[in-house]
């Protein structure tokens, strides 16, 4: 239960992937692992504890191993610290019949129903300009808080029989405030100021913005017994936080042990701080030392690639193959499709089942029905992309994609140790 109260903590400090890789890294520093940056010369060191972050949303940490990655190969975990969500705009509001609305973008496959009727604050990162210097900084803003409101039933009196149908362009515009006829300046100065203020600036200091909306209200146990996790972005941050733990609770290794979480993978992860883009291979070749030792380390080396598995679903166990149907606190997921929508194989998965058995921790499969269209990840990408023999796993969750998830509050724990015995070298 430590585990899985500590995952809450971590999921309040990251309403958005930057404030995900920024409380990482006060993690990191504070078992410490210290700060390189890519401008900045850096190798192999036996031992070392290092973090690099590129664009704000990603970030790689390690710990070198007892000798060189040719001779010694990579442990690598990745996940992804972005969820879907949604984003202002780069003219961030607007006024409309009198109110004042914050204007959004869609970011990933946003479970859209689930973002109404909620309090919502905004936080993320903000562009300014410092005496001709663009520097970034996060801000957070849990007030004023905004809000997607529903059409009262009496208006809409098909809805529980249709379904809320919502229009990505005219109906999730949050309501911010009320924006009287004759209102003096306009809505992107008032927005623009209460952005300057929480960064500790002036308006016409902001040069721009990534900026998200997110549920105020704190994750919390949940269910009999606490069995459940009530949160939003268990997807992907609960393989975040257990990537991260258990590297800084792995002590120095034979191989030299590495976390990946990145950013993008919710729109493709082909950006340049994305799975899909050259970050992980770059730190790899460096710490291997160039092309022809990164070769002879990747021959050596695993990666687990590790994000969120479906748990069947009480009213729709249907959905599900019967024989492949996760169930929540009953372990780690290991997650495979022939079609390598998942880059698990035979070997990959032989390797996490003993692993797991090794550590007596359940291990559960999942096979999409071949019916139904399967989801990805970053395993495949960064299979392709690196040479790296990968397997897909995860927890089992509910409701992926909604604003607030549903998790076992035993497979944290599970998944932690799993992961530790691996980036240790074991097996
Ligand atoms: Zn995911």
């Amino acid at each position: 239960m430590k585990t899985a109260l500590d995952l809450l903590s971590f999921i309040e400090a990251s309403p958005t992937p930057f404030h995900c890789v920024a409380e990482a890294a006060t993690r990191l520093k504070a078992a410490g692992f210290s700060p390189v940056t890519e401008t900045g010369t850096f190798g192999h060191e036996p031992g070392a504890a290092r973090y690099c972050v590129r664009g704000d949303g990603s970030l790689i940490a390690w710990r070198g191993g007892a000798v060189a990655p040719a001779e010694g190969g990579f442990r690598l975990v990745g996940a992804h610290t972005d969820s879907p969500n949604l984003r202002l705009k780069p003219r961030p509001a607007r006024a409309k019949e009198g109110y004042l609305l914050y204007d959004v973008d869609v970011y990933g496959g946003v479970l859209l129903a689930t973002w109404t009727d909620r309090d919502l604050g905004l936080a993320g990162r903000i562009v300014v300009d410092v005496e001709g210097r663009l520097e970034s900084r996060l801000i957070r803003l849990d007030a004023p808080r905004a809000r997607v409101t529903n059409l009262a039933i009496h208006l809409n009196r098909e809805v529980n029989d249709k379904g809320l149908v919502l229009n990505k362009h005219q109906h999730l515009a949050p309501l911010l405030g009320l924006w009287p006829e004759g209102a003096s300046g306009t809505p992107r100065d008032v927005v623009i100021a209460a952005l300057a203020t929480a960064a500790g600036v002036r308006p016409e200091q902001v040069r721009g913005h990534d900026l998200c909306l997110y549920d105020t209200l704190p994750p919390a146990l949940g269910g009999v017994d606490d069995a459940f996790l009530f949160a939003p972005r268990l997807d992907n941050q609960a393989m975040c936080h257990a990537a991260l733990t258990a590297l800084i609770d792995t002590p120095p290794g034979r191989a030299t042990a590495v976390i990946a979480l990145f950013d993008h993978e919710e729109v493709g992860s082909g950006t340049a701080r994305g799975a899909d883009g050259p970050f992980l291979g770059d730190v790899m070749l460096r710490l291997a030392g160039g092309d022809e030792p990164r070769c002879r380390a990747v021959a050596r080396s695993h990666l687990i690639s590790a994000d969120m598995a479906h748990a069947v679903h009480p009213h729709h166990a249907e959905q599900h193959d019967r024989e492949h149907m996760p169930r929540l606190n009953a372990g780690p997921v290991i997650k495979t499709n022939d079609n390598q929508r998942y880059a698990t194989d035979g070997t990959t998965a032989a390797l996490f089942r003993s692993l797991c058995a090794d550590l007596g921790v359940p291990c559960q499969e999942f096979v999409n029905r071949p019916d139904l269209a399967c989801g990805t990840t970053i395993g495949p990408i960064s299979a392709s992309r690196l040479g790296v023999p990968t397997v897909d796993v995860g927890n089992p969750m509910l409701s992926m994609h909604s604003i607030r998830e549903m998790a076992g509050s035993r497979d944290p724990a599970l998944m932690t140790a799993v992961m530790t015995a691996f980036l240790g070298g074991a097996r």
